[in-house]
């Protein structure tokens, strides 16, 4: 039994090739709009790692160092080289004094927490770090206002 086919004029193949490449340009924007709106967001994890050359680099300069509010820059730096490489977050707090330098801080409550959830972008130097109270209690405001 022959299979029937659908006789198109030319104009009505035309219109329909027409109405495809429409329909592939508009999903193609749709792709690249939605990719645009979609932010990576990582998770940060507070640590110890690399904070005794950051302290170098704030308190020595031309070989001198710094004193601060707790002791000289040079001791502490010492306190936080005998830590070792990675050292325990709380560790390298009671060696400064406070936990500015080892704990994230919470773009919301400012807060000094161990994980974040990373909203900044390698574009901006915005940094954006919420705690997950903070995200907690914003997505609660905002499913009451909805
Ligand atoms: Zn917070």
């Amino acid at each position: 039994m022959p299979i029937p086919q659908a006789k198109l004029t030319p104009e009505e193949l035309l219109q329909s090739a027409v109405g495809l490449t429409g329909t592939v340009e508009r999903l193609a924007a749709e792709n690249v709009r939605l990719k645009a709106r979609v932010k990576p967001v990582s998770v940060s994890v507070a640590s110890g790692r690399g904070v005794a050359e950051r302290w170098r680099t704030q308190y020595q300069h031309d070989g001198k160092w710094t004193r601060t509010a707790k002791d000289s820059g040079e001791v502490i730096y010492n306190a936080l080289c005998d830590l070792g490489d990675n050292p325990d977050i709380e560790a390298v707090a009671k060696a400064i004094g406070n936990q500015s330098w080892s704990y994230l801080t919470c773009s919301g409550c400012n807060d000094y927490v161990t994980r974040a959830a990373d909203f900044s972008d390698n574009y901006s130097d915005h940094e954006i770090k919420l705690c997950q109270a903070c995200l907690e209690d914003g997505l609660g405001a905002l499913t009451k206002t909805q």
